[in-house]
């Protein structure tokens, strides 16, 4: 879509205006997209009514905290409260929100829907981040904007489409950039820091994926990561998402994914990216969903996770197998 979500945008303005509480939340284990997007919309709804009590809630990560300070808050004290859930399409996933008595969920998204369903959805699948949407609320209603609010959201939109690599990045992504970067003047190419900054630990783990990746025949590439490897390269258990992207254009692997223990809650963390198979059906037969081609899954076992990989490898072949038909007709 690349007009202008008009309509949908007055709904959101008009909900986030009738109420003075306002809670903001995203999904749990939050990448720059979901961080950003909080941060900048409370940002903008604090600015343009300062009256509003309006918070930020989830769980801090140390290297996010360049994008502002998240909420602690009582949530006895937002009893009633409206709230916006951001980049997170499944109420179990869903950050920071226990005990919380809402009064109901205003939900903005660009993943596909699952069972969050509030008197106003703006689910956008192709749109390339939610910091795109929520640019495109803020450009377009009377929600204030700054230079802090902007460049998080730059930072949101180039992080989730990798550089405007995906193909979810569209003109309308671009001309929101260029309004974020015209209206509030963010000196954009001093920001890549906070995003790219890392630890020479980091680098050499990634060496050791490299090194180790596994590729089918079919074209899986894919890679076990037990916890001491994790430990002896001095990373955490979210470096092999933060990696995953680096390794798009492998040309043996059309998918690939890396299967990281989790010793403290007894299972494995997976990450899965593609650039043809579409992945998030079988990532949600593994506890699992996402995006078409960016997906994550839970495993229990070994058992679980040969199955997943078999599922994958599949996937890997039917898509190779339906690019032949079809250059056949
Ligand atoms: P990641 O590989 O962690 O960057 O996640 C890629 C995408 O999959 C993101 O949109 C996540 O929100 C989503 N995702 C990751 N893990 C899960 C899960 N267990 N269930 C549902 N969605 C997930």
């Amino acid at each position: 879509m690349t007009t202008i979500n008009n309509s949908i945008i007055k709904k959101v303005y008009k909900k986030i205006k009738s109420y003075d509480k306002i809670v903001i939340a995203r999904h749990v284990g939050p990448d720059p997209d979901a961080i950003a997007s909080e941060i900048a919309l409370r940002d903008s709804i604090r600015l343009t009514f300062p009256h509003k009590s309006c918070v930020a809630v989830g769980l801090g990560v140390a290297k996010f905290k360049y994008y502002g300070i998240l909420d602690k808050i009582n949530p006895e004290e937002y009893a009633g409260a409206l709230l916006i859930v951001l980049d997170c399409p499944n109420l179990h996933r869903i950050d920071g929100i226990e005990n919380l008595q809402y009064q109901e969920i205003l939900k903005i998204d660009h993943h596909p829907a699952e069972d969050i369903k509030g008197p106003v959805d703006w689910t956008e699948e192709t749109a390339c981040s939610t910091c795109q949407m929520i640019a495109e609320l803020i450009l377009n209603s009377p929600l204030k904007l700054d230079t802090k609010i902007a460049s998080n959201l730059y930072l949101g939109i180039v992080s989730d489409s990798e550089r405007f690599l995906y193909s979810y990045t569209t003109t309308k992504t671009f001309k929101i950039v260029e309004k974020l970067i015209t209206t509030s003047k963010i000196d954009f190419t001093s920001l890549y820091i906070y995003l790219y900054d890392r630890s020479l630990d980091e680098v050499r783990f990634q060496g050791y994926l490299a090194e180790n990746m596994q590729v089918t025949e079919n074209g899986l590439g894919y890679l076990i990561i037990p916890a001491e490897i994790i430990k002896k390269y001095n990373v955490d258990l979210a470096t092999p998402s933060n990696l995953i992207n680096s390794f798009n254009y492998i040309r043996e692997a059309i998918v690939w994914t890396f299967i990281t223990e989790d010793a403290k809650n007894n299972g494995y963390k997976v990450s899965i990216r593609s650039r043809g198979p579409i992945i998030n059906t079988t990532a949600s037969k593994f506890n699992g969903g996402g995006h078409k081609y960016a997906s994550g899954a839970r495993l229990n076992n070994e058992e679980e996770i040969q199955a997943f990989i078999k599922a994958l490898d599949n996937d890997c072949e039917n898509y190779k197998r339906a690019q032949i038909s079809n250059l056949d007709k």
